[in-house]
């Protein structure tokens, strides 16, 4: 097939309903952008896409929650991802949000265009519907047991246990989040898309890599864990499936009050319009990479998202027309924290943002462990143990120890200056096996092996060492003293290759490189005899590249990840056992004192004297209680709660409140003066 000529990149749109973890990195974005850094090093034309993912019921849900709007948690955590991103140094053309006019009305565009050509069916099914807040219930809104897994908290469109595609009507005992109560069936309006129609298609371009009888992607190219789940799930044989749900938050459906687009009718279609908008913002065309025949498209994402990448959005584009078809699509399995799955809700992860703000200068580390483990082909595991490992053994040992020797023994014998001498055969032959491994690099990143690039990266470093310790310049300055310039520049020269190829993998690092280097160039080298041009004659300041993990920064991160409290969902009951009762330590308490939580409005922050220990409470009564009403008062409370953080707070128990149909709250207070610490039972 004739190599393409742009490239356009996608990284999944990130959830934005909560904070971005080291599993999202691991799965769908490093590798994208280590794709693309590579690729404009390489002088490409590339249009690298990301954004976030605002619609859904997961994002309705943490808002009832939280008690605050959809908005609100969209904005939240949009902005949240966006800059944690842009710290760690992320290449995107544009960082777009599908809650944008723009997103809206290309959805809805893209809707009425396929409704238009009458490939929708219009059907009338029964969904389940909660009677006590009378409303049809996302697939999100119902949990209930895994029929493949047993597991007893499986949502309605996935079991997280055991990452199952799921029905609602398929869980076991299925119960309404809203109400805790089991939902009803009801008869509601949906358009299906008729998936089965595409099968034969879809069929053939993914196992043939053909769009009506012509070549469109190489499948030999593809990972084999990608085309395996989905030849089983044409196996199973597509069905239709409804493209609008019944929700207030999301696309509104074009002329259907209280309907919107289901979200993979939504999200995909984000990666149109955020190119729309970049187009609109730069005055270029967004349709030069959407439409044109020579574009190559390449979705990174992580293995959850494969059917709606590899069968469903493929299937919109074509029925839509017009638009290319994904090139490939590369993506990760998960990645493992510690031996058990990252979980947000367990809080059992490492928060991006978190990392960043506690280890500004460590960022190139977090990016090369992940790498280093990426699950390209089967799952992979994150302990805290390994990083230092990885980050003292090989960054620091490897890649620092090699470019801070070369560095500061050229200082040292020459003041900075860079030897103008010829070198010896033997060093071009050396510099020229060096770009062997360049060449590896070329090849693994094209193929998206990243792990293996980047390991082809760390030898180019490990074999600097070996010449650095066959040749012993140190000792060489006393007998031949022009030797040692021919070796130091070989050297320099073999750093400056390092500048250029470390950067798609540790942005960072190549910057302090180039500004030590004095480099002015950027571009991916293709012989040795470059190497040269990347530097200039004369190096800057030595700065340090890495620095070594200590164990207290394992321990604490460690200790961190085991204090933070799992919240387990426990299927609601009606009634409980005496002996799970008296496990309840009630205690009459006195709240000393009361404020406002800094981060979040419907939230007090109470101290609470028990008998001889003060509890700290997140109490959610902000909005109808002043800390001065509250302050002094005996309360009732559960002294023996599992603490949790709420909102960045560790909270130590939990207020008994009274609440009347109208939401009104009061405390329960003792009928006569008793001291705090007194026993309720
Ligand atoms: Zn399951």
């Amino acid at each position: 097939m004739e190599k393409k000529k742009r490239y356009l990149v996608t990284s999944a749109l990130p959830y934005a309903n909560g904070p971005l973890h080291i599993g999202h990195l691991a799965g769908a974005y490093l590798t994208a952008d280590t794709y693309v850094k590579y690729l404009r090093l390489k002088g490409e034309d590339v249009f690298y896409i990301c954004g976030s993912d605002e619609h859904g019921a997961a994002i309705t849900l943490r808002a009832k929650n939280e008690g605050i709007s959809p908005q609100e948690i969209v904005d939240k955590y949009h902005n949240q991802i966006k800059t944690s991103f842009e710290q760690l140094g992320f290449d995107f053309d544009i960082y777009h949000r599908t809650s944008s006019d723009i997103h809206r009305d290309t959805a809805q565009d893209f809707f009425k265009t396929l409704d238009d050509k009458g490939i929708f069916n219009v059907e009338r099914s029964e969904q389940y519907y909660d009677e006590e807040y009378k409303q049809f219930l996302a697939d999100r809104y119902i949990t209930g047991e895994c029929p493949k897994c047993s597991h007893p908290s499986a949502y309605g469109d996935q079991c997280e246990n055991c990452g199952s595609s799921l029905s609602p009507t398929e869980l076991i005992n299925p119960v309404s989040t809203l109400s805790g109560k089991s939902p009803i069936l009801k008869e509601t309006e949906h358009y299906y898309l008729p998936l089965d129609e595409s099968q034969d298609w879809v069929s053939e371009w993914l196992e043939r890599g053909l769009d009506d009888g012509v070549e469109q992607h190489d499948v030999s190219e593809w990972k084999k864990h990608v085309l395996g789940q989905c030849t089983s799930w044409l196996k199973e044989g597509l069905k239709p499936r409804a493209m609008t749900r019944d929700l207030d938050w999301g696309v509104p459906v074009p002329g259907k009050p209280g309907k919107v687009l289901y979200v993979w009718m939504d999200a995909p279609i984000g990666y149109v319009s955020a190119a729309k908008q970049w187009a609109l913002d730069h005055n270029k065309s967004w349709e030069l990479y959407w439409k044109e025949t020579d574009t190559k498209l390449v979705h990174f994402i992580g293995k959850d998202n494969i059917v709606f990448h590899c069968i469903i959005f493929p299937i919109l584009l074509k029925l839509h027309g017009g638009f290319v078809l994904p090139d490939n699509v590369p993506a990760n399995e998960f990645m493992n924290l510690e031996s058990k799955k990252i979980s947000t809700s367990r809080n059992w992860a490492v928060w991006v943002h978190e990392y960043i703000e506690s280890y500004p200068e460590r960022l190139d580390d977090l990016r090369y462990v992940l790498t280093s483990i990426a699950p390209e082909s089967k799952d992979a595991e994150f302990t805290w143990l390994d990083y230092q490992a990885r980050v003292n053994n090989e960054l620091v040992a490897i890649l620092g120890n090699f470019v801070n020797r070369s560095v500061v023994l050229t200082h040292k014998y020459y003041e900075g200056e860079i030897p103008d001498v010829e070198l010896k055969a033997e060093d071009n032959h050396f510099l020229n096996k060096a770009q062997e491994f360049v060449q590896q690099i070329e090849q693994d990143i094209e193929a998206y092996r990243f792990r293996s690039a980047q390991a082809a990266m760390m030898s180019i470093a490990r074999i600097g060492n070996k010449y650095l310790a066959d040749e012993e310049p140190w000792k060489q300055i006393k007998t031949d003293p022009e030797r040692v310039k021919q070796i130091l520049r070989t050297a320099i020269d073999l750093c400056a290759c390092l500048s250029m190829v470390c950067h798609p993998f540790l942005p960072n690092t190549g910057v302090k490189l180039r500004r030590m280097l004095g480099a002015e160039a950027h571009s991916w080298p293709t012989t040795y005899s470059e190497y040269s041009t990347m530097r200039s004659g004369k190096l800057a300041q030595t700065e340090m590249l890495f620095s070594k993990v200590e164990d207290q920064l394992v321990e604490d991160e460690t200790n961190r990840l085991q204090s933070s409290k799992e919240i387990i969902e426990e299927p609601k009951t009606n009634y409980v056992e005496f002996e799970d009762f008296g496990k309840m330590d009630f205690r009459v308490g006195e709240i000393l004192s009361a404020e406002k939580h800094p981060d979040a409005d419907k939230l007090l922050v109470l101290k609470v004297q028990n008998e001889d220990k003060v509890h700290t409470i997140v109490s959610g009564i902000a909005q109808q209680f002043s800390p001065e009403e509250v302050t002094g008062k005996k309360v009732c409370f559960l002294a023996n709660l599992s603490p949790k953080k709420l909102r960045g707070i560790l909270s130590e128990g939990m207020i008994l409140m009274a609440e009347n149909e109208a939401g009104e709250l009061a405390f329960l207070e003792p009928s006569k003066a008793m001291p705090a610490g007194a026993k309720v039972s």
